[in-house]
């Protein structure tokens, strides 16, 4: 089923984020974590795609089986920095043939020491690939927002008028980058507001279990980690940044809900256990 039709007849979504895993023996993993989170009834769940192409076939894989065997409504990730436009067509014709309606169209990130050669000319931004798909096809299309900001945007509006430009170009709906301090968000959807975006947002959530992964993670995409949780979860035993992690999720996510936001996107990492009791704290 299309986002953009669920959206348009519920007020509060929920969704989960995967990735294809690299090595086979992880596969029962996801697997497992797909079994534990189905009872939460998510109204889609996505499947990421390695911008450098050499992941396509497992996201192809995984968007497939989910479908299949789970009966669970996915969207696939697909990005256009090292992608011609007949390989993106050629996704498409896959999707379609699926029977899959929904994708977040990215411009992704090429790995690093990625040869220059492999960057293709066809897209340069996620724009362009949703116009691409748009003027093909019949998807629901879902981009990125940046609540602090896209790490190579000059500022928060170019971000924004960037963002504008996705969604007049057929965008759907926007799932946010991760964010911690729900200000980002708020002041976020402001801005979105002020540039006339008027889809709907959905917020990107992931509970810290681990306040050292999350540093790592965070200096990737530019999210701020609040520095009273990296203080109450310094030194702390893999057990107690677990806990105070998932109290903290639980609380954001019900600030979120108080404000009114469309749905949570989580970002689950293939784990299923810190998503799960968000979920049953917010009940
Ligand atoms: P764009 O919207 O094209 O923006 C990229 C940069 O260019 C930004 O700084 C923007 O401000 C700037 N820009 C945009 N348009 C213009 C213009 N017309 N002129 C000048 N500058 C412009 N990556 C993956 O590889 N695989 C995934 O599966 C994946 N999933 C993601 C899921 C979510 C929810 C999010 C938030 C991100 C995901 N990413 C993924 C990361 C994403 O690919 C990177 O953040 C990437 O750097 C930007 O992608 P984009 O689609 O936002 O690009």
């Amino acid at each position: 089923m299309k986002i953009s039709d669920i959206l348009k007849s519920k007020d509060f979504l929920i969704s989960f984020e995967f990735f294809p895993p690299k090595k086979e023996e992880n596969e029962h993993i996801l697997f497992e974590t797909i079994s534990k989170l189905k009872p939460y009834n998510p109204d889609f769940v996505s499947i990421t795609y390695g911008a450098g192409g050499s992941t396509r076939e497992k996201t192809a894989y995984w968007t497939k089986h989910i479908k299949e065997d789970f009966g669970l409504n996915v969207m696939m990730h697909l990005t256009c920095v090292a992608a011609t436009a007949e390989e993106i067509s050629e996704n498409l014709k896959m999707l379609e043939e699926n029977g899959i309606k929904n994708i977040l169209a990215l411009r992704g990130d090429p790995p690093k020491d990625f040869p220059e050669d492999k960057i293709k000319k066809d897209f340069k931004y996620a724009y362009e690939l949703v116009r691409f798909i748009k003027s093909k096809n019949d998807f629901s299309i879902g981009v990125a927002g940046y609540p602090e900001g896209h790490l190579e945007s000059p500022n928060l509006n170019k971000d924004i008028e960037y963002l504008k430009m996705k969604v007049d170009s057929g965008a759907d709906f926007v799932v946010t980058q991760l964010f911690f301090d729900n200000r980002y968000f708020y002041d976020f959807i402001d801005r979105a507001i002020k540039h006339n975006i008027n889809v709907p947002i959905l917020p990107g959530i992931m509970p810290i279990t681990n306040i050292n992964q999350v540093i790592r993670f965070t200096q990737m995409c530019g999210a701020t980690v609040p520095e009273s949780l990296v203080q109450s979860m310094a030194d702390k035993s893999e057990e107690y940044m677990f806990e105070v992690g998932v109290e903290y999720c639980i609380k954001q996510c019900a600030d979120l809900k108080k404000h009114g936001c469309k749905g949570l996107h989580f970002y689950t990492l293939n784990k299923s256990e810190a998503t799960k009791m968000v979920l049953e704290g917010l009940k």
